[in-house]
């Protein structure tokens, strides 16, 4: 049932419109004056009040005017005497929702129009609330797109840096603007003792930016990073959980903190705080804002590090290409390898390097490119090279080399070994070395060394540079040795055949000045032995042979020997004609006959019909053939054959005439025959030694047959015999002239 507030003066008008008013089920209070009214409106609340337009001291219109400073909304309908407009006007103008004439049926007409004016007023009061709804949504709604328009100009300025530091300074600027604080931090995860530490801040005090570590699970950003979720901190000074930080908090000056974790590469790296002066719930809205612009962060850090490392990586492939430029530019090999550790130096941010270089043959050390290092520097080397730890040295130069495998020494104060020789490289100013051995192919060579100031540490990408130095320096170490071996073996080549012409030379000197001597030598013991200087006794005669025979034997040895001579000068020549091999065989086994006779071995000849004849020197075959046939008696046994055969062999390409030897003597080992063509050489053996000889047949019968354009081999069985052969071209048209009978 509604419930009215009646107000009027006049009590019978009150009595009558209540009792209106309650026949037609409407409650209500009535009051008399303007104070009374306010003072009911104060205690209780009513649908609507029923307002006497004319009230002792205030009029209607001035009461609601009260009633609406109050706070009050419920609605006024006013009762007018008169018919006057003005009057209904004024009371509109006032607030009243209606008006009604105090006229006849003013009563029965009432209670309606009561019921009317409060439907009407609820609706109003509906529409209202719902307008009001409208409206707040709207500017909700505004603000979201307000926000979410901040959050992507804010991504778009974060995006837009290409440097880490730059997206590390945005990310701080953009996160304060967009929640509207004042301060922002930028923490990165440390991995060695696990803390936070702020890399960009924003309206921080530099102390403050530079002292704070903040532990992992510790502070609102530590534990956003423990927890990979963010963090809202209504006030750092009252939160309990916060108590270590409030302190801090109050003297740099905030309150309230919202902490999201930065994700990076699937880990959290990180974190961004934002920091308010004034204790702040924070929305939802805005927590979501912060993580939103977090991942924006994580991704444009990203990009900027992978921009950052393509940078420099682009450095280090200008820097290596100086280094194999210069390598490959001069063939200066010290000058280069001072340039390329140069450059290995920049690139690492070394002090000082230097190439230790292996000596193959010594096993010793030497230092290359040390350009730069004063003379205590290069001591300070040599020292850590007798360095020992149980027989293993302790260099990270000979370990790179023995190990083959990059060494890095981070902090040689660390290192027990180095305690003895400590003073000496902190006098010089390292601190860390890193050593790349230098694996041209399989062996290594040597090691490049870096020394670095300072303790430090190397990332996986600098030790693959200086393995890319290393293999570049060993590649042009590798291609400037190998040059250097070429020289050398040119000119020990050039050295071997200058000292070959002298001995040459020098036999065929020897040989011209022994041959006139020994000539008269000959000739004179030949006229005595013919009697042309008296008689000779026969013991005379006996001495005079044996003078002759020594005599022939060295006449002999001296041809031999220009006959070496001559072919290794290139001056033998031969006057070749068509020539009949059988019958120089035929002469040659004639003239030998007397020594094989001597020990009764039998000279059997073996001539195929129709032998054509060859292109050749009569006088040279003949020495050839000697040869053969001398060796044959030489290392034959007494009383055995020596088979001589002349045969024609069509069956290569150019048909040849084939001459052989073949005796039943002591034979050779298959070891031995390859060698038997080289000049001086003799089967050391007891016949050779007793037989003597000079080892010079063979060469030079080997030289003369293939002057010819011949060959010559053997067949041999050692304790068997053996069988020397070497054949010779025909004369061009002549087998087929011999084959026709012609
Ligand atoms: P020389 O006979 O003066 O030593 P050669 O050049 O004629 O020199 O022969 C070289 C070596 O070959 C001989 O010293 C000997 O050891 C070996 N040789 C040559 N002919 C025969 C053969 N018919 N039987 C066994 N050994 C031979």
């Amino acid at each position: 049932m509604p419930h009215l507030l009646l107000v009027d003066d006049n009590a019978d008008h009150l009595f009558l419109t209540r009792r209106a008013l309650r026949n037609s089920g409407i409650e209500s209070t009535g009051v008399q004056t303007a104070e009374a009214a306010l003072d009911a409106l104060r205690g209780t609340s009513y649908d609507m009040i029923l307002l006497d337009h004319n009230l002792p001291g205030m009029k209607g219109s001035e009461l609601i005017a009260k009633i609406r400073e109050m706070g009050i909304e419920t609605p006024v309908v006013m009762v007018t005497g008169g018919g006057s407009e003005e009057l209904a006007v004024d009371a509109l103008k006032a607030g009243a929702l209606d008006y009604i004439v105090k006229n006849e049926g003013y009563l029965s007409a009432l209670p309606p129009r009561i019921h009317r004016a409060i439907s009407q007023h609820q609706l109003d009061v509906a529409n209202r609330k719902l307008e009001k709804q409208r409206q707040e949504a709207a500017a909700q709604a505004n603000e979201h797109a307000r926000r979410l328009k901040a959050l992507q100009q804010a991504s778009l300025k974060i995006n837009s840096s290409l440097q880490p530091r730059d997206v590390r300074t945005q990310a701080v600027n953009q996160a304060a603007a967009l929640l509207d604080s004042e301060k922002a931090a930028f923490f990165l995860l440390m991995e060695d003792d696990l803390s936070l530490r702020i890399v960009a801040s924003q309206g921080l005090s530099v102390s403050f930016v530079d002292t704070a570590r903040v532990p992992v699970g510790e502070g609102a950003i530590g534990i956003a990073v423990l927890q990979g979720e963010p963090v809202p901190v209504t006030d750092v000074t009252t939160d309990p959980r916060f108590t270590r930080f409030s302190d801090m908090a109050r003297m740099e000056g905030y309150r309230a903190a919202l902490a999201v974790p930065l994700l990076m590469r699937g880990d959290v790296q990180g974190g961004i705080a934002v920091l308010d002066e004034r204790p702040r719930e924070w929305e939802q809205e805005e927590i979501a804002l912060l993580q939103t612009l977090a991942q924006n962060v994580a991704v444009a850090y990203e990009n900027a590090q992978l921009y950052d490392r393509l940078a420099s990586r682009v450095t280090e492939l200008q820097m290596l290409n100086r280094i194999v430029v210069a390598l490959t530019a001069t063939t200066d090999l010290e000058s280069a390898l001072n340039t390329a550790v140069e450059y290995a130096r920049q690139l690492l941010g070394a002090v000082a390097g230097c190439v230790t270089l292996q000596d193959a043959e010594s096993r010793s050390y030497r230092l290359a490119g040390a350009e730069g290092l004063s003379e205590e520097f290069r001591q300070a080397i040599q020292k850590f090279h007798s360095l020992r730890v149980e027989g293993v040295s302790v260099a990270p130069d000979l370990r790179a080399i023995s190990e083959r495998k990059l060494q890095f020494l981070g902090d040689i104060l660390a290192a027990r070994s180095m305690e003895t020789i400590w003073g000496a490289c902190g006098k010089l100013g390292f601190r860390s070395i890193a050593s790349v051995p230098l694996i041209p192919r399989e062996e290594p060579i040597g090691a490049l060394n870096l020394f670095f100031k300072r303790r430090r540490r190397l990332d996986r990408q600098e030790q693959e540079i200086l393995e890319t130095i290393g293999s570049t320096i060993a590649g042009a170490l590798h291609r400037a040795l190998l040059q250097e071996n070429l020289l050398r073996e040119e000119a020990e080549r050039l050295a071997l055949m200058e000292s070959g012409r002298l001995k040459t030379e020098f036999i065929s000197t020897v040989s011209h000045e022994l041959r006139t001597p020994l000539t008269s030598i000959e000739g004179y013991v030949h006229l005595i032995l013919h009697g042309h200087c008296g008689d000779v006794s026969p013991i005379q005669e006996e001495f005079l042979q044996t003078v002759a025979r020594n005599s022939r034997r060295l006449s002999n040895l001296v041809d031999d020997l220009l006959d070496i001579s001559r072919i290794e000068s290139g001056t033998l020549s031969l006057e070749r004609e068509p020539t009949d091999l059988p019958a120089v065989v035929k002469e040659c086994v004639e003239m030998i006959r007397g020594q094989a006779e001597a020990r009764k071995m039998d000279i059997q000849l073996h001539v195929e019909p129709e032998i054509p004849a060859v292109m050749g020197d009569f006088q040279r075959l003949g020495e050839v053939v000697t040869n053969f046939l001398s060796n044959a008696i030489k290392y034959g046994r007494d009383g055995q054959a020596v088979e001589v055969g002349v045969r024609l062999d069509s069956e290569e390409a150019s048909p040849h005439v084939v001459v052989s030897v073949r005796d039943h003597g002591i034979g050779i080992s298959k070891e031995e025959i390859p060698k038997l063509f080289r000049k001086f050489y003799r089967v050391d053996n007891s016949h050779t030694r007793t037989a003597g000889g000079t080892g010079l047949g063979l060469a030079i019968s080997k030289h003369l047959v293939e002057l010819h354009g011949g060959r010559i081999w053997l067949d041999s069985e050692l304790g068997k015999g053996s069988s020397f052969s070497f054949s010779v071209p025909v004369v061009e048209g002549d087998v087929d002239a011999k084959n026709n009978g012609g």
